[in-house]
């Protein structure tokens, strides 16, 4: 069975045929041919044009095979359009200047799907900018292809981004039968999420029923503008992270001032025990808590009262959770442990848009209790960090969209892996 046989099986053009197959060192080169009658077409307008001239010949890269790189060998023609003048034919397998076949693009993007881009640029003897071109293509693709009709939730989010002095908002969708990433942007300011609102369009934004965020003033103020019809909720996410933060600060002033004071470091190594929650802790961690809850300190207070706090989410009716809320801020202004009592009162401020999160618990049960929100930006979170060359912003921006955005995908013929 010849190459031939094998392309014309799986990666067969209309217009265009398979010729020669030959080796040239390591690579295998195909020279591909016009085919007899068929018509060149205009690459800017998609019609029918007749010749003008041939260009210099052509190598694009396509799927290696058993170790060898596989390049199509072809001379472009120029054809002589009726509307668009004197322009490069359009060709099925590239686009553009492209060197790389949309196919091979194709193989690389959904390698990179599992494993980082480098390791996928090893892997086929590539190029680390071939893959990200190759990532880029197939999420402009999705991004131009993917249907936002459907979007009732939103969830609005940040991670921190190189080395943590920069942000990036994400916006999610939420909804139960699509969750995905739908937008991202530079920064975290009013600006920033006024941009999301502008690309999301105002018949769909005055469509959206719910939107998730954390007390982040600037996205508030925005929400409560572009997403007038929606219910503001604070994720539960959010909040138990603003709990950890004041923690952490109570516990880290704490150890250096027992230091300080020559005492046993009873917190060194106490972080995690105070932030997990319990089921999640090591046998080790549980024995540290366990001994650390007999001191009196401010840290193992703090700890107590974000436990306490866990009851909120329990209640059912709006009403009850909110005398708990009253109750639990008063106990907390009295604890004299400044940042808990931070975050009580910037709790207090928001208590109406907290107890949002009780009247949509039904509508958004399955976002709202698994912790939608909190598995996106973890897995966001593991994107940005884990992958080499992701210090443009651009880079940051397609992996994203490839690990979160779920985008459709540009059809193939055959799948090739
Ligand atoms: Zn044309």
């Amino acid at each position: 069975m010849q190459l031939k046989t094998i392309l014309n099986r799986c990666h067969k053009f209309k217009s265009f045929v398979y010729d020669q197959a030959r080796f040239v060192g390591e690579a295998i080169e195909v020279t591909v041919l016009p085919r007899a009658n068929a018509k060149a077409m205009c690459s800017h307008c998609a019609e029918p044009a007749p010749v003008y001239d041939h260009l210099a010949e052509r190598r694009f890269e396509f799927i290696p095979i058993w170790g060898y790189r596989m390049f199509f060998l072809y001379r472009m023609r120029r054809v002589d359009c009726r509307d668009c003048g004197v322009k490069v034919e359009r060709v099925p397998w590239a686009r553009g200047k492209r060197e790389l076949t949309d196919t091979y693009q194709q193989f690389l993007a959904r390698w990179a799907e599992k494993l980082s881009w480098l390791e996928v640029a090893r892997s086929f003897r590539t190029s680390w900018e071939k893959v990200f071109q190759s990532v880029e293509f197939v999420v402009q693709w999705g991004l131009e292809h993917r249907d936002l009709s459907e979007v009732t939730a939103l969830g609005v989010d940040e991670i921190a981004w190189r080395h943590g002095h920069n942000y990036l908002t994400l916006v999610y969708q939420i909804d139960a039968d699509n969750t995905r990433l739908l937008w991202i942007g530079k920064d975290r300011t009013m600006k920033t999420l006024l941009r999301f609102f502008h690309f999301f369009g105002e018949q769909r934004s005055l469509k959206l029923q719910y939107v998730c965020s954390d007390m982040w003033k600037p996205y508030l103020k925005v929400i409560k503008k572009k997403a007038a019809n929606a219910l503001n909720i604070l994720d539960r996410f959010h909040i138990v992270a603003k709990l950890n933060k004041a923690i952490d600060e109570v516990r880290a002033g704490e150890h250096r001032q027992l230091q300080k004071d020559g005492y046993e470091p009873v917190l060194k190594n106490s972080r995690w025990c105070l932030l997990k929650r319990k089921e999640n802790l090591t046998e080790k961690q549980e024995a540290k808590l366990k001994d650390l809850l007999q001191y009196n300190l401010k840290s193992v207070r703090a700890y107590l009262l974000k436990e306490d706090f866990d009851g909120f989410w329990g209640y059912v009716s709006a009403a009850w959770a909110g005398k708990f809320l009253d109750r639990w801020c008063t106990r907390v202004m009295r604890s004299k442990i400044e940042p808990m009592k931070k975050v009580a009162k910037t709790m207090r401020a928001h208590k109406p848009l907290i107890l949002n999160w009780f009247k949509a618990k039904k509508a958004l049960s399955k976002a709202l209790s698994s912790g939608v929100v909190e598995g996106l930006n973890n897995k966001a979170k593991v994107t940005t960090r884990n992958s080499y060359g992701f210090r443009t912003y651009r880079g940051a921006e397609i992996a994203l969209y490839h690990a979160l955005g779920n985008l459709p995908k540009p059809p193939m013929a055959h799948r090739f892996c």
